[in-house]
């Protein structure tokens, strides 16, 4: 059967680590972005020394909370931890703590827009676990590095609810941006911040019988789980034609040769004798403590961008980029609550700011000078006709700068067009009085005179006037 003829049913395991200050379990410090030097945040019990006991972290829970609570989850209030029983020597206690039958958080979903239209992925459950350690293999050695051991993970499984790549590319980056909104992880996925396994079957288009799994792992972006999910789909759909069977097994995928190899079969299937972690009492969360986390929710990317352009009335592609980082989202709400006007904001935003940051190399919008507040007062300039739309450029270039007040730079630079009626008058008077032929033949009806008019005007105030307002007084006092 020709590849058409066959459809994908994928589902994911994430793991994402969880932006907490210690670990999961004791009081080393949770290096996220991975300390440099190997085992320096390790103590007895995060090495598991015999007799060492856990003690679960609140904030760890909490972030895992308010995570599911995001995606409007089944909070369970009573949780409770297993044993995962398994020996690697990155984990040096021969098992994972995690939470096989009662995670923290069920059922929920995710939004998310898929070539412009809002689509709903199912999510089976999310449990806290807590992640190994490290090898680096260099040469014919191998060295342990324990720094991540003990880190708390949240895992999501998905339910098999996608169909194609870039319904996953987009639902993990919605996943991204959630994570990010609520400070739960950075989910870099460079630096192993989120880990995705990709689960891929093919089945005839039509049929409700799913094929056998493959689980694909190592992938670490975004778009090679794109290249990936090509690669099996093709890989699967060979293998059929030829008359062979697809087994079940989980495959490594090598992003540089842009294939998967085997790494365990179905035979080699570990069994894990999950049972209840005795060291540790079941998480029971009360009310007050789920009220408490839920009022720290912050907008859904979603939501945002849906608001972006629905209230604000912005083009699909300003919604996107002022959505997808949160830091920038509340920057620019920053500025509309003081400018009403959220258009122009939008445009200072990302044709002036965002450029002038790409050209600094900053990413970050928090560590720029200019604050929302005079960014807003350029746009309220502009809007009272106060600065030019050229000279508002050059205020936000010098504020980008020196960070000093937006009136002051436009003082000091003689950038504000005058608007002083009297003053302004008088100049238009002047220049009437002086240029009698040039009226006479206006008043004839020669339109074209108007414009050398209104630029003897603006001559005679050195350019730093508006040139709308000499020509409105100009038509009053020529009829
Ligand atoms: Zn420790």
């Amino acid at each position: 059967m020709p590849a058409k003829d066959y459809e994908k049913v994928i589902w994911l395991e994430i793991h994402v680590r969880i932006k907490s200050n210690t670990k999961m379990f004791c009081n080393c410090k949770n290096a996220v972005a991975l300390a440099d030097e190997p085992n320096i945040n390790v103590c007895p019990i995060c090495m598991w020394f015999p007799g060492m006991l856990p003690v679960v972290n609140k904030e760890v829970v909490r972030l895992g909370l308010i995570w599911g609570m995001m995606m409007g989850c089944v909070v369970n209030k009573v949780s409770r931890f297993d044993r995962k029983t398994y020996f690697y020597p990155d984990n040096p206690i021969s098992y994972q703590i995690t939470q096989m039958y009662e995670p923290i958080v069920w059922v929920w979903s995710v939004k998310t827009l898929v070539n412009g239209e809002i689509r709903e992925f199912s999510i089976h459950h999310m449990h806290l676990e807590n992640d190994a350690g490290k090898l680096v293999h260099a040469g014919w050695k191998t060295l342990c590095d324990y720094n991540r051991a003990g880190s708390p993970l949240m895992e999501i499984v998905t339910n098999p609810v996608f169909s194609d790549k870039e319904e996953v590319m987009e639902f993990l980056k919605e996943l991204q941006k959630m994570m990010r909104a609520s400070w739960v992880s950075d989910a870099d996925m460079e630096k192993w911040q989120l880990r995705c396994d990709v689960n891929l079957s093919i089945m005839p288009v039509g049929s409700k019988v799913f094929g056998t799994r493959v689980e694909l792992k190592n992938i670490n972006s975004f778009s090679s789980i794109g290249r990936a999910i090509d690669a099996e789909f093709s890989r699967q759909v060979r293998l059929l034609d030829e008359g062979k069977q697809v087994d079940q097994e989980t495959r490594g995928w090598d992003d540089d040769k842009g294939q998967s190899h085997t790494m365990r079969s179905k035979e080699d299937a570990m069994d894990y004798r999950y049972f209840p972690e005795p060291d540790l009492l079941p998480i029971v969360l009360e009310e007050d403590f789920i009220e408490e986390c839920r009022k720290t929710l912050p907008e859904l990317p979603i939501q945002k961008r849906l608001r972006y352009l629905n209230e604000f009335k912005l083009g699909e592609d300003d919604a996107r980029i002022l959505s997808a980082d949160h830091t920038l989202g509340t920057y620019f709400d920053k500025v509309v609550a003081i400018t009403n006007d959220p258009k122009k904001s939008c445009a200072y935003l990302t044709t002036v700011v965002l450029w002038l940051m790409k050209d600094a190399l900053v990413d970050d919008i928090t560590t720029i000078k200019i604050t929302p507040e005079e960014l807003s007062e350029v746009i309220k300039m502009v809007n009272a006709d106060e600065l030019s739309s050229t000279n508002a450029k050059i205020v936000v270039e010098e504020l980008f700068k020196s960070g000093w007040s937006a009136r002051n730079i436009a003082e000091s630079k003689n950038l504000i067009q005058k608007n002083d009626m009297w003053a302004l008058e008088s100049i238009v008077d002047t220049i009437i009085n002086s240029n009698p032929t040039q009226v006479q033949d206006y008043k004839g009806w020669n339109e074209k005179i108007f414009g050398f008019l209104v630029g003897q005007c603006m001559k005679a105030s050195s350019g730093a006037w508006n040139p709308k307002i000499f020509n409105e007084i100009l038509k009053k006092k020529l009829g």
